[in-house]
């Protein structure tokens, strides 16, 4: 986070811990200043949503995309004590990014960058209320995998599932054994019980860590467990409705008493892979990387309904997860390729 200065063109280094539309909160030596996005940085290559890809098809300059990510290096120029204006990004070293809909230049595709630079992407999933979407898990997880980011998952509100035994209900059981024999870790934790806290913790510790999740499912909850007042805006139940109230509209970068940081995202529905081709996609499920190239087609196989389909036969064979394979089909059923 160290604020550096350029003399010889008066631009200084800072980190963006904060951002909302139009402006970023950048993390210097000297304090944080709210900053401003040059125009400069708003020009946005436009792919198409089908054909070859990483073919520019023109390039737009709009108020749609937005070039700077919580966690980015920036430079930027200081207007007073308080305020500036960054005027580049300097390279990330990974980010988590998802599919960004233009929908008022025609529904063009773009990159939104959630967080830049982190180390670890954390899914979070409520054991219920609501109920862990698995295929929005594993959308979490192939989009991590395209970038070469690790990721591990959280389930949270153990509490309201345990079996009066204290043991996992099956379906959880399952799911912890599934993903973990595919090779990620799953947490379970619950911020009424206290259980897994401590756990995360460890997960967190001396790392950038982003936190992934619908809102309701708990993030504010656990910021607020693993460090008092840290998830300031956990969501007022609505008296009517019953169901938490979705309050989180910042993307922020939270500072751990413990070490590291976490980086909190409002609540997102959805999540469209982004840069990852029809072809590619059976690399970014871990369980299918071993067949890929030996179908019958070899590496024209969309391990849909060809002939002689070596994923295929391996979700026959219970090699492959019958679950893990429908999520894999759904995503590609989207048809959001480039
Ligand atoms: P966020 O939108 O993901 O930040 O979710 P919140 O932290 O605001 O939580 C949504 C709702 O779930 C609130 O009513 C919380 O009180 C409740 N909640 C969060 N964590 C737990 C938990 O571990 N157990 C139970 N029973 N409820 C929880």
């Amino acid at each position: 986070m160290n604020d550096s200065n350029n003399a010889e063109n008066n631009f200084s280094e800072g980190t963006v811990v904060k951002k909302s539309t139009g402006h970023c909160w950048v993390q210097t030596s000297e304090g944080v200043l709210v900053c401003t996005v040059s125009s400069m940085l708003r020009k946005q290559f436009v792919y198409p949503t089908s054909g070859s890809r990483h073919t520019v098809q023109r390039v737009i300059e709009n108020d749609h995309t937005d070039p700077v990510a919580v966690g980015d290096r920036v430079r930027f120029i200081r207007a007073d004590d308080t305020s500036g204006m960054v005027v580049g990004v300097l390279p990330r070293r990974t980010r988590l990014s998802r599919r960004g809909i233009a929908s008022n230049i025609g529904g063009y595709h773009f990159e939104q960058v959630i967080a830049a630079n982190v180390d670890l992407a954390i899914p979070v999933f409520a054991a219920a209320r609501p109920a862990p979407a698995w295929n929005l898990l594993d959308r979490n997880l192939a989009s991590a995998e395209s970038l070469d980011l690790p990721s591990l998952i959280c389930i949270t509100k153990l509490d309201l599932v345990l079996n009066p035994d204290g043991s996992l209900p099956d379906d959880l059981q399952d799911a912890a054994r599934l993903y973990r024999k595919i090779g990620y870790e799953m947490i379970f934790t619950s911020t009424v019980s206290g259980a897994g806290i401590d756990q995360l913790r460890q997960v967190l510790k001396d790392r950038i860590s982003v936190f992934i999740g619908k809102s309701g499912v708990g993030k504010s909850s656990l910021l607020n467990a693993l460090q008092p007042g840290l998830g300031l805006r956990v969501a007022e139940v609505g008296c009517q409705t019953g169901k938490g109230r979705h309050t989180t509209t910042l993307t922020e970068m939270l500072p751990l008493d413990f070490g590291g940081q976490v980086i909190d995202t409002p609540g997102m529905r959805e999540f469209g892979l982004w840069d990852v081709a029809e072809d590619d996609l059976a690399f970014f499920f871990r369980e299918m990387k071993p067949y890929v190239g030996k179908c019958k087609f070899g590496l024209n196989c969309l391990h849909n309904e060809e002939p002689g389909c070596a994923i295929r036969k391996a979700v026959m064979a219970g090699e492959i997860d019958p679950r893990r394979y429908q999520s894999f089909l759904r995503i590609q059923q989207d048809g959001y390729f480039i």
